[in-house]
């Protein structure tokens, strides 16, 4: 069952009289517990699309479905609804996802507040022996899972300190356990390592691998850290907008887009270099794109 699913999706900004195309026909399917690294060079539209993907923007064109559910035939209170109970986030700025006058316990029972209990029972954080149903076994779960997520990301003695006293490591590791406190189906992250030292990197990676495997939580990860485009699952690369190419148990594969469309990846641009003219040659199993000189 896939967990997303984009079809055709184009999202065009508009800034004064200047339309921006930030993604044109974009097609991904991802599946219950993949781990997506999302790699791209800069301005490609990675963070659009996972802005997308979080229901915090409405594509121009296209359809996008979660969990079999189609996005766009949602109302506003039936999005922000799904966004609670299904969807983790966390903004690259890592100040941005939390409460600066609130603790780090606080953050993370004000995000399992907004999602409801019913959505701790899907989390690892319930523990065997709660009551499920009583407002008390809901409580005893949300508070475990809240302890939990801190010690994994290594802030198990900083649960009472402000948020905002944090620094900016500490802030991002924090914003990783908000985004989890809900169980999420889906999590999504936007460079959740550009401020952590290697051991920090590796406790964060290690925590979004494993709620995959022990809950089915699919993330979707922004990141320019080869650290943890290596350790995930899958790799989908944007390039101008669009799905270049792919990765899947270190193997790297270019995806042939809508009408045909193949991006030439930059290591080869020396050969067949934007704007070239190539023949085409049709092997038993494939093309092969020769050069043509002018
Ligand atoms: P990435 O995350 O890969 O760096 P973005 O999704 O941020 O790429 O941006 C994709 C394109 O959309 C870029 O050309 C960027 O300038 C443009 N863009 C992003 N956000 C906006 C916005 N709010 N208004 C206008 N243009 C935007």
């Amino acid at each position: 069952m896939s967990v997303v699913r984009c079809d055709g999706i184009v999202q065009i900004y508009k800034a004064q009289d200047i339309e921006v195309v930030a993604l044109r026909d974009v097609d991904l399917t991802i599946d219950a517990g993949e781990t997506v690294a999302l790699l791209g060079p800069s301005g490609a539209g990675k963070s659009t699309l996972l802005w997308l993907l979080a229901g915090l923007l409405r594509p121009s064109a296209g359809r996008l479905w979660m969990d079999g559910v189609d996005l766009g035939r949602l109302d506003q209170r039936r999005l922000d609804r799904l966004r609670a109970t299904h969807i983790g986030m966390m903004l690259q700025n890592p100040a941005r996802n939390l409460i600066g006058y609130l603790s780090a316990v606080q953050n993370i029972a004000f995000a399992q507040r907004a999602a409801g209990p019913a959505r701790l029972d899907a989390g690892s954080g319930s523990r065997p022996g709660a009551r499920p149903g009583s407002r008390f076994g809901a409580r005893r779960r949300a508070r475990a899972r809240a302890r939990d997520l801190l010690a994994r990301v290594g802030l198990a003695d900083a649960g009472g300190r402000p948020a905002g006293r944090m620094s900016g490591g500490e802030q991002q590791r924090l914003a990783l356990a908000v985004a989890l406190a809900n169980a999420p189906r889906l999590l999504l992250a936007d460079e959740p390592t550009s401020q952590l030292d290697e051991e920090s990197g590796a406790r964060v990676i290690e925590l979004i691998k494993d709620v995959a495997a022990a809950d089915g939580t699919t993330a979707v990860v922004v990141t320019h850290d080869t650290a943890v485009s290596e350790a995930l699952s899958r790799t989908v690369t944007i390039r101008d907008g669009r799905v270049g190419a792919e990765g899947r148990r270190g193997e790297d594969f270019v995806v042939v887009g809508r009408e045909g469309a193949v991006q030439v990846p930059p290591e080869y641009h020396r050969l067949l270099p934007p704007g070239s003219m190539a023949r085409i040659e049709e092997l038993e199993d494939g093309i092969a794109l020769r050069r043509a000189e002018p």
